[in-house]
């Protein structure tokens, strides 16, 4: 039976866990914070029971064989809802609509015509694009990144579109955009995928997929990992949380990692690391070198704001994606339609705010409010009855081409450099969205175990 040591409790450390323990193989898992589960975590708030702590719903990948191992305790389970879709409102230009793309006709019948004659009038590129600038001259036109990309991208990522990589924007779910006609758009989009992946279909059951997501009837998304605990633990995984790696050894070779020493001092015998926290420390613990010209990557730091409110939201949307650069919101999760319970008294909702400092001396209570009045969720007349402001550091990467580039040589450099390292989740730096992050690690695993 051979060891493996998995690094890093997300849900790329737990999902490895999942895989492996269902194999022959001795599981040890290293988290260096108190609980399980990095950004698949829930809050207690006192009285008004969970609050999340980064990714919401618990989406299936679309592979059965690994959603049949994922998904086990959730399908038909009554502790879980299964939502068909998953839906949004979105807000710009100061107006609300639900969708789950950016709908430009809120920008007045103007602008829209107009960048919609600019879209008709492009034709796929020759040459792809380096930079989000190039991507969105070549595929939107002027209009829409004067009134839509820049303005946007500057919200999110505090950055301007010559510096960041081409496709950065779908980070923020601006890649298919709501324009023209229902009809006109799908006769684009079957006419060439270059138009499927500019033009959304109008309506939110169009072109939608079979997947189900899945959110828990009474407590928050952190369920999952609770119950994966359990699993793995059934399944002989041995879990060290609050544990950090102060050395790790090499073979004769140096080309092996053989074991990791803990800060108790406990030496953990390792014949394959799956390494999912920040590289540049796996980097410095095995004594590499710095490769030149790579540098550490930067984020965007999330600010993440629980509130209780003395009414529910206006929407039965599960979630409001706030696009309008003049406002701090980037996102509102409406826990009770999530729960199946839009109206339920009191409200509880999340905002997520994206900055570069830490900025909860500007995020206050009346900040939030009048945010959530402008965006017609609430009267103003709203009571917040309770509060609470938490922060992410290494939130939303800001994608720029060096990001990626960098990203993808150290992760080459460490495992040619270590025959027996693998490395997942987003702190590779190459996927970051919930479902990316499961599949990459799946993929990887079922290639080398
Ligand atoms: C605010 C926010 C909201 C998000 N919302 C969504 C969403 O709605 N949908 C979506 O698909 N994705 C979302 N994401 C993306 C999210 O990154 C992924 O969904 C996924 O959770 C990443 O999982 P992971 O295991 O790679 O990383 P993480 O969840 O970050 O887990 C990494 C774990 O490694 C641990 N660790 C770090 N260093 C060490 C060390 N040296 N030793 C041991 N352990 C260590 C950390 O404590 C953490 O527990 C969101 C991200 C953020 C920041």
């Amino acid at each position: 039976m051979s060891d493996v040591v998995i690094v890093g409790g997300g849900i790329a450390g737990l999902t490895a866990a999942l895989l492996l323990a269902e194999k022959d193989f001795r599981v040890k898992l290293i988290e260096s914070a108190p609980d399980l589960g990095g950004l698949l975590r829930s809050h207690t708030r006192g009285q008004w029971g969970e609050f999340d702590h980064g990714t919401h719903v618990f989406s299936e990948t679309g592979l059965e064989e690994l959603d049949a191992v994922l998904f086990a305790e959730l399908r038909g389970s009554p502790d879980w809802i299964g939502h068909p879709h998953c839906t949004q409102d979105t807000f710009f230009s100061n107006r609300r609509q639900q969708s789950s793309f950016l709908d430009v006709r809120l920008l007045g019948t103007e602008l829209h015509d107009r960048a919609w004659q600019e879209m008709q009038a492009l034709s796929p590129p020759e040459q792809s694009p380096t930079t989000l600038a190039e991507s969105v001259a070549s595929a939107y036109g002027p209009t829409l990144e004067k009134h839509v990309f820049s303005p946007v991208m500057q919200k999110m990522f505090g950055t301007g579109l010559d510096e960041l990589a081409s496709d950065a924007a779908q980070l923020f779910g601006l890649r298919r955009l709501v324009l023209g006609t229902p009809e006109a758009t799908r006769e684009l989009k079957a006419a060439h995928p270059w138009h499927d992946s500019r033009l959304a279909f109008h309506h939110l059951t169009e072109g939608a997929s079979p997947i189900r997501h899945f959110y828990p009837r009474e407590c928050g998304i952190g369920l999952w990992t609770k119950q994966t605990i359990t699993r793995i633990k059934a399944l002989g995984v041995e879990i060290l949380a609050s544990t950090q790696i102060c050395k790790v050894e090499l073979d004769k070779t140096g080309r092996r990692l053989e074991a990791l020493v803990l800060s108790n001092q406990r030496r953990l015998a390792c014949d394959s690391l799956i390494w999912s926290a920040p590289a540049f420390h796996l980097l410095k613990l095995a004594g590499l070198p710095l490769l030149a010209g790579v540098s550490p990557p930067r984020h965007r730091r999330a600010m993440i704001a629980d509130l209780v409110l003395d009414r529910p939201l206006d929407s039965h949307s599960h979630y409001l994606t706030c696009y309008e650069p003049t406002m701090r919101t980037f996102r509102v999760t409406n826990y009770g339609a999530l729960q199946n319970k839009p109206t339920r008294t009191p409200a509880k909702v999340t905002m997520e705010v994206l900055t570069d400092a830490n900025a909860s001396d500007q995020i206050t209570q009346h900040s939030l409010l009048s945010e959530l009045v402008a965006m017609g969720l609430v009267p103003s007349e709203t009571k917040i009855l309770e509060s609470w402001l938490d922060g992410v550091n290494h939130g939303f990467p800001i994608l720029t081409p060096g990001f990626k580039r960098d990203a993808l040589a150290l992760g080459d450099f460490i495992t040619s450099q270590l025959d027996n390292v693998l490395l997942g989740g987003r702190a590779s730096g190459r996927v970051f969205f919930m479902k990316d992050v499961i599949l990459d690690i799946h993929r990887q695993i079922q290639s080398r175990f």
